[in-house]
Formats: C-alpha cells, sequence, structure tokens
C-alpha cells in the first residue's frame, strides 16, 4: 500500500476515474472546482453540486469543451436543502448513472474570525449546518447509490484547525473536529458491511477565496493554487486507495 504520508506525490494514470461517477460539492469554485476537472480529466463522470449556478455551468463548459466525459449539474443550498432533495438526487444517481463511485464533501463556509464570547449564535448554526450537518444528510441518502458499485470512496474535507484548534476559528474549528468524528464513525460501521472506504483529508493552506478571508493579509501566491494539490484527492478516488480507511489525510505535505 501507498506511504499515507505521501500521497501528495501520488502519481494518477489518465484513465485512473474512468466509468466512475463522483459526486463533488462545492464544485463551482475554489477546491472544488479543481477537483471536477481534475476528476473528469482522469475520465470521471463528476456530478457538480453547488448553489451558484453560473459557477457550476462555467466548469460544466469547461470540462464539456475539453471532451471529457459529460457532467451532471445539481443546484443545491446545502444551508437550506432537505432530504426530500438528497434522497431524490440518490434515486436519480442509481437511475440515470446506475450508481455512485465517490463523494467528496467539499463545500463549506468560514463564519467568522471571532472570540467565541462574541461569536454570533446564528452564524454559529449556520456554519455548522453547511460544514456538518449537510454532510452528514447528504452522505446518509446517498448511500443506497454508493453501496450499489464496488468500492465506493467516501472522503471528508478537513483542516487543521479541525485537529489542533486555535483562537478564532470559531464554529469552522468546531465543524471540522466533528467532522472528523463523523468520517471515524462512518469509516468503523461501513467497514463491517461493505467496501465503502470513509477518509478525511486536509487541503492544507491553499489559495481560494475562504483562504484571502481568513488570511487577508496574507499574499496569496504563497500558498499553493488548488490545482496544485489534487494528487491526493486523485489517489482516495481511484482504486489505489481501496483498504485505506478511517484515515485523517492531508493534501500537502507537512
Ligand atoms: P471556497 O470558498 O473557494 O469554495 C467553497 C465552495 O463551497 C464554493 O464552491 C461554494 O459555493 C461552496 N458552498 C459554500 N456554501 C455552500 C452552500 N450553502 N451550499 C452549497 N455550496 C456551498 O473554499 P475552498 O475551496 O478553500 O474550500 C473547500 C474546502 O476546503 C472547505 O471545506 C474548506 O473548509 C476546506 N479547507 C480549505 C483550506 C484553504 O486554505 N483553502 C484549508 C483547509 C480546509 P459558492 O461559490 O457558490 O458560494
Amino acid at each position: 500500500m501507498q506511504d499515507l504520508t505521501d500521497i501528495h506525490n501520488y502519481n494518477a494514470n489518465n484513465t485512473l476515474l474512468a466509468g466512475r461517477n463522483i459526486v463533488i460539492t462545492g464544485a463551482g469554485d475554489g477546491i472544488g472546482r479543481a477537483a471536477a476537472l481534475r476528476f473528469a480529466q482522469h475520465g470521471a463522470t463528476v456530478i457538480l453540486l453547488g448553489k451558484t449556478v453560473d459557477k457550476l455551468a462555467a466548469v460544466y463548459d469547461e470540462i464539456e469543451a475539453a471532451g471529457h466525459p459529460q457532467p451532471v449539474m445539481v443546484e443545491l443550498d446545502l444551508h437550506t436543502a432537505n432530504n426530500a432533495e438528497f434522497e431524490a438526487l440518490n434515486r436519480e444517481i442509481i437511475d440515470n448513472l446506475g450508481g455512485l463511485h465517490g463523494l467528496l464533501n467539499n463545500a463549506g463556509i468560514l463564519g467568522e474570525m471571532k472570540p467565541l464570547s462574541q461569536y454570533d449564535a446564528e452564524t454559529f448554526d449556520q456554519v455548522i449546518k453547511v460544514n456538518l450537518t449537510s454532510c452528514f444528510n447528504l452522505t446518509q441518502a446517498l448511500i443506497p447509490a454508493l453501496e450499489s458499485t464496488e468500492n465506493a470512496s467516501i472522503v471528508f474535507t478537513s483542516s487543521s484547525v479541525g485537529r489542533k484548534s486555535r483562537a478564532y476559528w470559531g464554529a469552522y474549528a468546531v465543524s471540522k473536529f466533528a467532522i472528523e468524528g463523523l468520517m471515524q464513525t462512518w469509516a468503523d460501521e461501513l467497514s463491517d458491511t461493505c467496501n465503502i472506504r470513509v477518509n478525511s483529508l486536509n487541503p492544507g493552506a491553499t489559495q481560494t477565496n475562504m483562504r484571502k478571508q481568513a488570511f487577508p493579509g496574507e499574499t496569496p501566491h504563497n500558498n499553493p493554487a488548488p490545482e496544485a494539490i489534487m494528487n491526493s484527492y486523485l489517489f482516495l478516488m481511484g482504486n489505489d486507495s481501496i483498504g485505506v480507511n478511517g484515515q485523517q489525510l492531508n493534501a500537502q505535505k507537512k
């Protein structure tokens, strides 16, 4: 098996994801956009889930223009989406695509950078809903589609403050700690009943809008672009990670 501290150097072959159907949340921007484009380039049919239809359409068009497998667009706001919508997606994936091989829970929001004593309660709820509860709801609803294929892979997106928290990271850090708990529980439960593997991935500092919001004074190009951190994402979505389960992984060298 691959050394899991070295997956940022993983070298994917061009057809790694051929014939695989993969849902990516927050696929219209940042890391999710880069993952959607790269997965499609390696042969996957990508299901682009997000809340801003213009951004999703731009990714859709880019994939189509490059001649990769035709993607699917799903406009959903994870703050307000309900279980009926998630279950309908599960049914459509089974009926129209024959099942699901991968789920990248990537969408997220930062919330406020403030001491907890001053943190707005409504924002706290919103961050927990988008970064945690919706990941639980969506993943739970998609389990039948994931179970209907061989060796499906679920990835939850963590953060360094989901492993060791720091002052002022508020609900965001709490949501990422909880994502690790969700990942571990699901990984342990599913290992008893099926071949779905479940892991978490910390992208590390990456040049995106969220990073700009968290570190407004930072020089953006000191961090890699999302396109530069995709090796670990490919590793986790392809068959070379079969047997890797319940792991907290990093997309960049620590
Ligand atoms: P961006 O802000 O660039 O992108 C976030 C994505 O999530 C966007 O596509 C956004 O859609 C989507 N999104 C936000 N809210 C919702 C919602 N309510 N419903 C559906 N989609 C939504 O962030 P990053 O690409 O940087 O972050 C991706 C993941 O990586 C997050 O989970 C983040 O916590 C994590 N991460 C990022 C790090 C970094 O340095 N960039 C470091 C550690 C972790 P829209 O554009 O339409 O709002």
